[in-house]
């Protein structure tokens, strides 16, 4: 397999949140002093999230996501902070969770005849709040922002559906910069929660498998993909979930590539896994269908080329790099 593609720095998308820059510097996460002396830096970034979106400046050039941290408070109040890391340099990066009350919902009929909800921070029309799924489809940022921004929006979506303690209910506070919250009543810590999810391509010989969601785009097929499950190794949730959705027995599993996905907290673990049965039994719930592909005929649907239109997975997305490895041999 093609390890040195997915190891190289300068691939060409990165692929979506899989470049992250930052040095976490968990070690010192406990250190005030440390804390406080990266926030009185003048080079110190703030990463702005409200309403699980990124807040981010127009510029003339294009979209910049890291504000000075005195400009915070001038956007909205912030509910909780965290230190993300070290930029390469030393300067620190920090997100900061906005009160839902500093954006607002409006409509928005720009184009003429649809009209969409937007979210706006009013008076501030030099800002715009970008969904993360359009900022690594369109490519609005450069990969390591949106590794950072991924980071900043799992982070932050953990604090606000984790104000109160899973085991006795009382109200939590936050520490280790951000990445702990902690029960005064009961004394449990609570950590950021990643959720695993197995994303694989069966294999036999020349052919792979892919699969359709109804509600992927129309004509697209992808890697067969399914959440972890507590006391389950990767290898045998791959196996898991190939046959729970088309009926095929794999044998060797082996790992391939991660990538964080942040929607809301997920790590995706690509596999290649080695099928032994070919018989398809598509289940209709997970999956409307699933067929078998050449290794030519995935590699149109890459390029883009395919002679029934047939489209792989976008390039943010792992799968299209697990395909494109395997294509590539
Ligand atoms: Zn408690």
């Amino acid at each position: 397999m093609n390890e040195a593609f997915f190891k190289s720095p300068d691939r060409p998308m990165g692929f979506g949140f899989a470049v992250n820059p930052l040095d976490r510097v968990s070690e010192r996460r406990e250190d005030e002093a440390f804390l406080g002396s990266l926030r009185a830096r003048p080079d110190a970034r703030a990463l702005l999230i409200c309403r699980d979106t990124p807040i981010l400046k127009k510029r003339v050039d294009g979209l910049d996501p890291l504000f000075p941290l005195s400009e915070i408070d001038g956007v909205g109040a912030s509910r909780q902070a965290a230190l993300l890391g070290l930029l390469p340099g030393g300067a620190p990066v920090f997100a900061f969770l906005l009160d839902d009350g500093a954006v607002e919902l409006r409509s928005d009929a720009s184009d003429g005849f649809l009209d969409r909800r937007v979210m706006i921070v009013p008076g501030r029309g030099d800002l715009a709040l970008i969904d993360m799924r359009s900022i690594a489809v369109q490519g609005l940022l450069a990969p390591d922002l949106v590794g950072m921004l991924g980071q900043a929006k799992a982070l932050m979506h953990w604090h606000t559906r984790h104000s109160h303690c899973a085991n006795c209910g009382a109200v939590t506070r936050v520490a280790a910069s951000g990445w702990r919250r902690e029960c005064d009543v009961c004394k449990a810590q609570h950590f950021p929660r990643t959720d695993p999810v197995v994303i694989m391509l069966a294999v036999d010989g020349d052919n792979c498998l892919l699969g359709r969601q109804a509600r992927f785009p129309k004509s697209m097929y992808s890697c067969l993909a399914g959440f972890l499950e507590p006391g389950e190794t990767i290898e045998d949730a791959v196996r898991r979930e190939i046959f729970e959705e088309a009926g095929i027995v794999c044998g060797s599993v082996s790992y391939l590539a991660s990538q964080p996905w942040p929607f809301p907290a997920s790590l995706m673990i690509g596999c290649i896994a080695q099928a032994t049965t070919l018989e398809l039994h598509v289940d209709g719930i997970e999956l409307e269908d699933a067929r078998w592909f050449s290794r030519a005929e995935a590699a149109s649907m890459l390029q883009g080329r395919h002679s029934d239109k047939l489209l792989a997975p976008h390039p943010m997305a792992i799968a299209h790099h697990i395909l494109r490895a395997w294509t590539q041999g």
